[in-house]
């Protein structure tokens, strides 16, 4: 009996090694522990054994099986995950396939000229300051010395939200609020989201601007000059010729409109600058000594300079691209060229 139960065990253990696939488990499965397999024959002939062994052999039996049983388990197991690893490898995994190359995500053209904008501006020590975009009508046009009725604000196209709240129609407002809370001397930009209510080719209700404003004792209109140089030298990538045209803004004077020779043609005349050889960038000016007086600064001591610059404006001048509404058309293959 001993005997047989070793034979049973290692028996099984060499058999079941050798199975490879579940046809053959199958009948390893009937052979040893289906209800005439040989463990049930074993177990019957126990009954058969003398008094005095069968308790040790009884035990011994039964731990047999129970090798078995595992053995057999662990088999199925392993079985199972060789058929769905090769069932997947067989039929749903085409190698012959192209890869699929994941697409990394970028930067709107319109962010990444802002940030350049920024960093140029940082690097002649400005600071960088944002404000809110709905605003109160104090700071978009009171502050700025554009009052109620005042002819300028025609030209803004107002989205309002109340009689006294509004959507930013432009930057400057936070002229107004950072010389309210802060004493000069001043090197600050406020890039940001600004509205009006006009959409054509060259317009959209919602675009880009920064304003940049330096205050300080003895300033004047050569450093305006010599801090717009040199950004547009660094924007573009090139030494460009500058023209100040005399302009009004209610709240700089003199105020000026700064054309750069046109990057494309470089002055010769082209499509892009309408055969005139300049591109029209920014606006710009002395603060207005009223500006000033609003927020108790004494302009007899203080004098600064401010501009206001569109973003949109650049990327569409630094890309060379003539509608506006595309970069808020989110065509991917538009903006993935960027
Ligand atoms: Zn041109």
């Amino acid at each position: 009996m001993e005997h047989e139960l070793n034979t049973l065990q290692s028996q099984a253990r060499e058999l079941l090694a050798a199975v490879e696939n579940s046809k053959q488990l199958e009948e390893f499965r009937i052979q040893f522990l289906g209800r005439k397999g040989r463990c049930s024959t074993i177990m019957k002939a126990l009954g058969k054994v003398p008094k005095e062994d069968k308790p040790r052999l009884g035990q011994m039996a039964n731990s047999v099986k129970k090798e078995i049983e595992i053995l057999y388990a662990d088999k199925q197991k392993s079985l199972s995950l060789i058929t769905a690893g090769s069932s997947s490898q067989d039929n749903s995994i085409d190698l012959t396939l192209p890869g699929r190359k994941p697409e990394i995500g970028k930067l709107h053209p319109v962010t990444q000229i802002m940030n350049e904008v920024c960093a140029i501006f940082e690097s002649l020590g400005f600071s960088v300051a944002e404000g809110p975009d709905v605003e109160h009508d104090h700071y978009n046009f009171e502050a700025l010395n554009i009052p109620a009725h005042h002819p300028a604000r025609d030209m803004h196209d107002t989205f309002y939200v109340s009689d006294s709240i509004l959507l930013r129609t432009h930057t400057s407002p936070m002229q107004a609020r950072i010389m309210e809370a802060q004493q000069p001397p001043l090197r600050v930009i406020a890039p940001g989201k600004v509205y009006r209510c006009d959409s054509d080719i060259t317009h959209t209700p919602m675009f880009h601007q920064v304003e940049g404003f330096l205050v300080d004792r003895n300033v004047s209109f050569a450093d305006l000059k010599g801090v717009l140089t040199v950004f547009t030298q660094k924007m573009f990538d090139k030494k460009l010729e500058l023209r100040f045209r005399p302009s009004f803004f209610p709240f700089t004077e003199p105020s000026a409109e700064v054309d750069i020779a046109c990057v494309i043609c470089e002055g010769k005349g082209c499509r892009v600058c309408k055969r005139t050889g300049w591109l029209e960038i920014l606006g710009c000016g002395m603060v207005d000594p009223e500006v000033f007086k609003k927020v108790g600064y004494n302009p007899e001591v203080y004098s600064g300079f401010a501009f206001g610059l569109g973003i949109e404006r650049i990327a569409m001048l630094k890309y060379g691209i003539d509608d506006i509404r595309l970069y808020y058309e989110n065509d991917l293959r538009f903006l993935s060229q960027f």
